[in-house]
């Protein structure tokens, strides 16, 4: 069998050659860059988004002696006998050399990487399960980039030792039955999907999800995908027919994830899809999420109790109208209200509660276009501000009121168009990622890719010029107090000539 050792090779002032400009040598070019420039290029064409990188071209076929003079060579051509043939001239003048999707001709093969600054985490398997390589470097992204990775290193100890054991839980055998996990995604932060989630997410076939779960979340997993929510244009789910899409998939042996925005068991009616799996024999378990009025609560400054002011809370439905109820709580969370706040609130006042009672309209809580909306119970009641969904009503005296101004809203919220090469994490900023058609790692819009709301945005970054022109195909234009920021000087004039030019 063949074996490789993960080394870490200094490559300072080493010539690399990538023979191939399509697709595949873009790809990997796309990993390398991350740590030197020094690569050549042989190939008759190469393609634009790589001409546009700028290194050196050579624009011919392949012949022998363009190995001389280089230190790693990758053969990145579609044609096998070429790669062969690079494969046995690179032997002969003693270079390394890796064959793109073939372990066998290979002398050194490329794990999946994830950089920040001067820090690496390569996954590799051997060069066996590229699928699964993948699918952990993506779960691991998701919790490094997204996230002041630094400080939960600093806080927390040996947090992505634990992580990485947690992903490789093998699967346990009676998965090949079937098996079913009904999983809460939480409120829209991506991070703040749990440990366990994740993995589970890597390693499922199938993932069912609904309208209130990100599609930046889903986008991050290898498994099949299938929307199952309540957009417009689309096909409409009915829950039973969700539930029979979820037994189909078990049936057959899969492991299936299905995916729910918040907690499945709050409004989720996670309940009804374990019904019909136990009727049918199939196993299953639940993983919580993080619940809306919890997010909501935490990114508002709104503290669901508090000692001497609130000693009680109730999650209630605003819809339907004739199910809202009006519990004797401190503190009431209205779910589902956008389209019967007035209602809801006059319900609650009817129940007796004093005009003078703070309010809170939470939307899109826990997400960059988080917005608040506060009053007074009578204020509100009279007002007409139009509430878009998804929304929570919070009401209560544990509300402050100046709770716009909340640790949340001071984040710098960061567009980045393309790949994050350089732009590194941190703690003051959100990242919204806009993927780009065109990235060369075979990613495209994903299905339900929403288009930003740049009025929430305070800086967009570009890491390459096809990217500025995908997003410009998306955004004519943008709000003036946007700053923006470029990768390179290419994709600098790219942007001035799409955005600047009248
Ligand atoms: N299971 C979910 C609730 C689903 S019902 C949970 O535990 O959060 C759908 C309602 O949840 C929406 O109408 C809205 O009231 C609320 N909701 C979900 N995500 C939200 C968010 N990010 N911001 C505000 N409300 C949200």
């Amino acid at each position: 069998m063949k074996s490789f050792l993960p080394l870490n090779i200094r490559i300072d002032n080493k010539r690399i050659l990538f023979v191939g400009g399509g697709k595949i040598a873009l790809h990997k070019i796309k990993t390398v860059v991350q740590y030197t420039r020094n690569i050549s290029i042989v190939s008759p064409e190469i393609q634009d988004e790589l001409h546009q990188m700028g290194f050196t071209e050579i624009r011919k076929e392949y012949e022998t002696s363009d190995l001389e003079g280089f230190f790693l060579v990758y053969a990145c051509t579609s044609n096998l006998e070429v790669n062969r043939r690079i494969k046995n001239d690179a032997a002969a003048y003693g270079i390394m050399v890796n064959v793109v999707d073939n372990r066998e001709l290979s002398d050194f093969i490329s794990p999946a990487v994830i950089k920040q600054d001067e820090m690496t985490i390569a996954v590799s398997s051997n060069g066996e399960n590229v699928k699964k390589a993948v699918a952990w470097r993506n779960t691991l992204k998701s919790i490094v980039q997204r996230g002041d990775f630094q400080g939960t290193c600093q806080s927390q100890g040996n947090e992505l030792v634990k992580t990485t054991a947690e992903i490789g839980i093998p699967v346990p055998d009676l998965h090949k039955k079937g098996y079913v996990y009904i999983i809460g995604a939480g409120p829209g932060d991506p991070e703040l999907l749990t440990i366990k989630a994740a993995r589970v997410l890597c390693e499922a076939d199938v993932i069912l999800y609904d309208d209130l779960v990100s599609s930046d979340l889903v986008a991050q997993f290898s498994a099949r995908k299938i929307y199952t929510g309540k957009r417009k244009d689309s096909h409409h789910f009915e829950q039973d027919a969700i539930n029979k899409e979820i037994l189909r998939h078990a049936q057959e042996g899969k492991i299936v994830a299905r995916l729910k925005g918040g907690d499945p068991f709050i409004f989720g009616r996670g309940g009804e899809e374990i019904e019909v799996l136990r009727e049918h024999g199939i196993g299953y378990e639940i993983i919580p999420g993080i619940t809306a009025a919890h997010g909501a609560s935490a990114y508002t400054e709104i503290p669901l109790t508090m000692r001497k002011v609130s000693s009680s809370v109730a999650f209630c439905t605003g819809h339907p109208v004739s199910k809202v109820q009006v519990p004797d709580t401190d503190t009431l969370v209205y779910y589902m209200v956008a389209s019967t706040v007035h209602e809801v609130l006059d319900a609650v006042a009817l129940k007796g509660r004093n005009d003078t009672t703070p309010v809170a309209i939470v939307q899109n809580a826990t997400r960059y276009n988080q917005k608040i909306i506060t009053g007074t119970l009578g204020e509100l009641r009279k007002g007409d501000k139009q509430v878009n969904s998804p929304a929570l009503l919070i009401i209560g005296d544990n509300i402050r009121h100046s709770i716009e101004d909340n640790w949340y809203s001071k984040k710098k919220k960061i567009v980045i168009a393309g790949e994050d090469f350089s732009h590194s994490g941190s703690a003051e900023s959100v990242k919204i990622h806009f993927t780009c058609k065109r990235d060369g790692a075979g990613h495209t819009v994903g299905e339900r890719d929403e288009p930003v709301d740049l009025n929430f945005i305070d800086e967009i970054y570009f890491s390459s010029p096809s990217c500025v022109s995908d997003f410009h195909t998306v955004y004519q234009a943008f709000p003036e107090k946007i700053r923006v920021k470029t990768a390179d000087q290419a994709t600098q004039e790219e942007y001035v000539k799409l955005f600047r030019a009248c």
